[in-house]
């Protein structure tokens, strides 16, 4: 049996012409399935009963468990989804004026060791296959009763560690007929895995980027987050530059401000002189304290002092506010505890 989610539009589409069906039934089963989201194939109308079967024989329309759900004061909600392995993963859905944006998690744990997250504490376990990644959006709209708009990869895992199945997942959720996520309201965000950067450039859906920074230097980044070792900043920002002029798109650089450790005026102004010239949108993240990590948030005033060095610096530069910092949002805590 095959995970009918897992399927792209050109699999439905070599599905069907192998079965003798006209490729536009490609069409009505993605409207059927991310539209009317049936539960069997028995509930489509338009199509022959022969082919149905066929269908229900070849393919499973699967779920997430639903395990527990954290609502916070803010609106945010943290959803705990239970796979068929028994592994757990987090979805997180937020409430912005434009809309809703989830946060969809791509590994069962992860490998990349950043010291200040509580996801890799956790090793990775393995990729989430594509049903799951595509099935994260498509139990939120379910549960909540609403229409998704936006999508941050910015879970649990690292985005670029699960390459394949990420890009078919955004291709997925992308089709107009389905949950019809514009691409410009997608963000993946990497760690820096550069060759990866380089892959995703040259890649034809106009999705944005998103690098998880935090550190103006290789000297303090490789202390805190190992895959600096791999790819230092010389060649990240040489990545970076090449998607920019390939894509023509603004890169969203993370930023969090961790007390003492990368928030001060010289972190700041070395920030500025690595990021100068870039067509780059720097978005500073308060840290959200993990209480198996010595880290700590950085106070207000350093973080407006930082804020407005790099202002006074000319670059592009926001302080994100909070979202569900009393229900555990910080990546994998929810799915730590429960793991505990
Ligand atoms: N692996 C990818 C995506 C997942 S992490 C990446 O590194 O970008 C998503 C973002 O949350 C990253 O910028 C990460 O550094 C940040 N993050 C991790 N732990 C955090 C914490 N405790 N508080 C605030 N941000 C955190």
């Amino acid at each position: 049996m095959e995970h009918i989610y897992g399927y792209t539009l050109e699999m439905l589409k070599d599905y069907l012409l192998s079965n003798s069906e006209k490729p536009f039934r490609s069409n009505q089963l993605i409207e059927w399935l991310y539209r009317h989201k049936i539960t069997s194939f028995k509930e489509i109308t338009n199509m022959k009963k022969d082919f149905l079967t066929k269908l229900e024989n070849d393919f499973v329309i699967d779920n997430l468990e639903l395990v527990t759900k954290q609502e916070s004061l803010d609106g945010t909600i943290k959803f705990l989804f239970r796979l068929a392995d028994y592994n757990l993963i987090e979805t997180v859905l937020m409430k912005h004026d434009y809309g809703y944006s989830v946060c969809v998690t791509t590994q069962v744990g992860c490998n990349m060791g950043c010291a200040f997250c509580a996801s890799g504490m956790k090793k990775k376990l393995r990729n989430l296959e594509v049903y799951e990644l595509v099935l994260q959006i498509l139990m939120v709209e379910k549960l909540q009763n609403i229409k998704v708009s936006h999508v941050v990869v910015m879970g649990i895992g690292e985005p670029f560690d699960n390459y394949d199945n990420v890009l078919n997942f955004l291709k997925i959720i992308n089709y107009p007929l389905g949950l019809e996520i514009g691409s410009r309201h997608i963000t993946v965000s990497t760690c820096g895995l550069v060759d990866k950067i380089y892959t995703y450039a040259d890649f034809d859906l106009q999705v944005n980027l998103a690098i998880s920074l935090h550190a103006p230097n290789d000297k303090l980044r490789n202390e805190i987050m190992p895959i600096n070792k791999a790819y230092p900043l010389k060649e990240l920002i040489k990545a970076i530059k090449y998607y920019i002029e390939k894509t023509n798109r603004r890169v969203t650089i993370e930023y969090i401000l961790l007390k003492d450790v990368n928030d001060t005026y010289l972190h700041a102004n070395e920030l500025a002189d690595l990021l100068h010239g870039l067509n780059v949108y720097i978005n500073l993240i308060p840290y959200n304290e993990v209480k198996e990590k010595p880290f700590k948030r950085s106070t207000k005033e350093a973080m407006h002092a930082f804020y407005d060095q790099l202002k006074k610096r000319s670059l592009n530069v926001t302080l994100r506010r909070e979202q569900g910092s009393d229900i555990d949002a910080a990546c994998g805590q929810l799915r730590s505890k429960h793991i505990e």
